[in-house]
């Protein structure tokens, strides 16, 4: 199978949808399981790398290659993916080669990946032109931006957007924001789209969705919940996913444990409103072993 292949068949699986109780006047609360698509690519990590894989096939490249840190979901996604189509990977790994590797990365390594560390200087380069041109002849491969970013991105995030007809609100977590402006590309008019901001960025992701969503959307940006800025999991967060794995409703520490905590907390201040609600679970679960939150194995809607 192509990698192509590999990501339609997964991203055409049906996944659950969980309910989530007690949201008393304030409407309902439903999760949408992006993460049960794989159990290894799972999220919408999948969904962002669908265009990139379609213009690595049109440029006749035989490798891949991508940027990431030791603990990066997208860098997870795509050796998984190039693993089961025998696709040769380089990542680009901002950290230091002498530290032990992260569970993320031996994963991505018994997967076949070539690791490269890179110090922060060379990291700094990864969107400097002449820098991934020189990459992509060195190692024959196409070169996906970190995340998997990028027009490539948001176009195969568009499909997740057939997955929430009949919401009044859709909320996911913003890291780029690519997943979020890419379904705006094919969401409802009528559905208001929540973006939980995880990323303590001075109003840089406001001003771009004003700027690209404008008024034409229902939309909004909650900005104060991010826990101390990206990557930082403080103890309410980690209680919160004590409580939620209770429920049978796993959540990572970067991205969904966040959202569900701005929900809980929009509803504290009396700010939900009495609307049909959907969270997208965009996945990210193989990180909790970043903060030593152990996971129970999760089911996955593989056959
Ligand atoms: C990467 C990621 C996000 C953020 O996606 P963006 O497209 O960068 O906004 C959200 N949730 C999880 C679990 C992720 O891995």
């Amino acid at each position: 199978m192509s990698p192509n292949d590999v990501v339609l068949s997964i991203i055409s699986r049906s996944v659950p949808i969980h309910l989530l109780p007690d949201w008393e006047g304030s409407g309902s609360c439903d999760v949408l399981r992006l993460d049960m698509l794989d159990s290894h690519i799972s999220g919408n990590k999948i969904f962002k790398l669908l265009g990139h894989l379609q213009a690595w096939q049109a440029s006749g490249r035989s490798g891949l290659l991508s940027f990431g840190g030791a603990y990066s979901n997208h860098l997870h996604a795509l050796a998984a993916i190039c693993a089961q189509a025998n696709v040769p990977l380089t990542l680009m790994v901002r950290g230091f080669a002498e530290l032990p590797l992260t569970p993320t990365l031996v994963d991505c390594q018994a997967w076949g990946a070539q690791l490269h560390f890179c110090s922060r200087r060379e990291y700094a380069l990864r969107y400097d032109e002449a820098y991934r041109q020189n990459l992509a002849q060195q190692w024959d491969a196409w070169v996906i931006p970190e995340g998997g970013d990028g027009p490539e991105g948001r176009q195969g995030c568009a499909l997740i957007a057939e997955r929430v007809s009949g919401y009044d609100e859709v909320w996911l977590a913003l890291g780029t924001g690519t997943t979020a402006l890419g379904m705006a590309l094919e969401l409802a008019a009528q559905t208001k789209l929540i973006g939980v901001n995880c990323v303590a960025d001075q109003g840089e992701q406001q001003q771009r969705w004003q700027q690209e969503l404008g008024t034409e959307m229902h939309w909004q940006v909650l900005d104060q919940y991010h826990g101390g800025g990206f990557g930082r999991c403080p103890e309410a967060i980690k209680s919160l996913i004590q409580r939620y794995d209770a429920l049978e409703l796993p959540l990572d520490p970067v991205y969904t444990a966040k959202v569900i905590w701005a929900l809980e907390q929009e509803q504290a201040a009396g700010r939900l409103t009495n609307a049909r609600r959907l969270i997208i679970h965009t996945g990210g679960l193989q990180g909790r072993r970043g903060v030593n939150l152990s996971l129970a194995p999760v089911a996955s809607c593989q056959a």
